[in-house]
């Protein structure tokens, strides 16, 4: 059996983005999947509109999502040898020539096509040049490029999800593949590098369809098999346009820093034109790679929509280990870590122990990992509240200063030791007996400032006795 190999190969004009991501997420599940290789591949060639910030943003986020290639990452830029050898050889062959047409030559026999109805295609000036012409041409220094030959035919290729493909190459013209011998164009270097990287499937987005037969010629003229080539579905916006940032498609690396776990990201990518058996939607990467088959592989549009990438990270982010989130959440903003005890800027002091407690507690109404802390952060700021917003129903402002007063003498009787949220909610329910509002609710505004929080013993045992009895004691000053 051949050893299945397979590509992702950006050009780096721009980050890495929720389709790219796909694309490179699919390759490397059906490279896993039977025990292939998965490679990288940076198609650079076209110097006015590559950059490296994108080629460094691209690597860093496979790294992120855990879409290691199994060898060293190839750059085009590096291989131009390779690709004048084989413009060379299409030249000697007769397969490709020099065209010295200008464009001011391109635009007006481009617009005589269209006058009389015709599709507008190189209408094969350069095409039968003799050698002695073209050498002249070329020592007198005239710009030129160099144009593949186009056959007068109808083919039929093979996509591996849609089947048989007919392409009519006679709306085609001879088009470009290199600017000179050094400078190939991404048309030729692709199936060049495809070809001595042994790759034996392209799975690319179905953008890329109108290149395969171009490319296929390159494989015919050279003797080169064909690889299999898979076509991945378009991501669409959830109205069925192209996907935009409008539709909430970022990058990757802007995903990442709005507190998107790569876990996420990964399951969300997956159901994009896959999905596994039954109704699952949940799926890790290991799950991933044992059940992938390019058969199961949608040709329909998936529908890119952002709150189920929400839901995957809310899932995830209560699935991640609290001592884990501890190196993921951004601590800085609210205080500082001395020795493994975390001061506040409220002046509290936390334990690691009570630290994962918080992290428990704000993960719970958290979507975003940067969301996490901000939910609780009453815990590390001083934080102040309208006095109104301690009343409970019809009460009045002395009943509920009444009911604090008791909550804090109550309290006051707990040992430091027996502070736990058990003995709390204990105190609490014996003060309040059946209605629960009049003492439960002051304490949690007292506590948190919000009309929404975790319950209020829990936020109690955090804070630690003196502190608690602190914010108790501010808010009946308040009243
Ligand atoms: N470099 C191409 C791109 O970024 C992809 C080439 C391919 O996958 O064949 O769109």
């Amino acid at each position: 059996m051949i050893k299945i190999r397979v590509r992702f190969a950006p050009s780096p004009t721009g980050k890495l983005h929720i389709g790219g991501a796909r694309t490179a997420l699919f390759n490397y599940l059906f490279a896993k999947s039977q025990k292939g290789v998965f490679l990288l591949r940076i198609e650079d060639t076209d110097k006015e509109r590559i950059n490296k910030i994108y080629e460094e943003d691209i690597i860093d986020s496979l790294n992120w999502l855990g879409l290691f290639p199994d060898e060293e990452i190839v750059r085009q830029s590096e291989r131009l040898d390779l690709y004048e050898k084989v413009i060379k050889h299409l030249i000697e062959k007769d397969y490709a020539y020099y065209c010295f047409c200008s464009k001011e030559e391109l635009e007006i026999r481009r617009q005589e096509q269209l006058t009389r109805g015709e599709a507008p295609r190189y209408p094969g000036t350069c095409r039968n040049l003799t050698k002695k012409e073209v050498n002249e041409r070329l020592d007198k220094g005239e710009k030129y490029v160099i144009r593949l030959k186009v056959p007068e035919k109808i083919i039929t290729f093979k996509d591996f999800l849609r089947g048989e493909i007919r392409f009519d190459y006679r709306l085609l013209g001879d088009f470009v593949i290199a600017k000179n011998e050094k400078e190939p164009l991404y048309l030729l270097a692709t199936p060049v590098d495809d070809h001595y990287q042994g790759i034996t499937h392209i799975i690319r987005g179905e953008d890329h369809l109108p290149n395969t037969p171009k490319q296929i010629l390159i494989y015919k003229y050279m003797e080169w098999d064909l690889p299999v080539f898979v076509h991945l579905p378009l991501i669409l916006g959830s109205d069925r346009s192209k996907l935009s940032k409008r539709h909430g498609a970022k990058s990757i690396s802007e995903l990442k820093e709005e507190g998107y776990l790569p876990e996420a990201i990964l399951n969300f990518l997956a159901l994009l034109g896959w999905h596994p058996e039954g109704d699952r939607e949940i799926i890790s990467l290991e799950e991933m790679i044992k059940e992938f088959r390019l058969e199961k592989l949608n040709k329909n549009p998936a529908i890119f929509n952002i709150s189920k990438l929400i839901f995957f990270n809310r899932y995830y982010l209560r699935q991640k280990d609290n001592q884990e989130l501890i190196s993921l959440l951004d601590f800085s903003k609210y205080g500082e870590w001395k020795n493994d005890n975390f001061y506040a800027l409220n002046g509290n002091i936390y334990s690691k122990e009570k630290i994962l407690k918080i992290i428990e507690l704000g993960k719970e109404r958290a979507n975003l990992i940067n969301e996490v802390l901000k939910t609780v952060e009453f815990f590390f700021i001083d934080f102040d509240y309208p006095k109104e917003l301690l009343l409970w129903k019809s009460l009045s402002f002395e009943e509920i200063k009444k009911n604090l007063i008791q909550i804090s003498n109550e309290l006051k009787k707990i040992s430091e030791n027996d502070f736990n949220s058990f003995k709390i909610k204990e105190i609490l329910d014996n003060l309040s007996g059946k209605n629960k509002g009049p003492y439960f609710w002051p304490l949690r505004v007292a506590l948190s400032g919000k009309e929404a929080s975790p319950p209020p013993f829990d936020l109690a045992e955090v804070f630690g006795k003196d502190f608690t009895l602190k914010l108790i004691n501010k808010a009946i000053q308040k009243l």
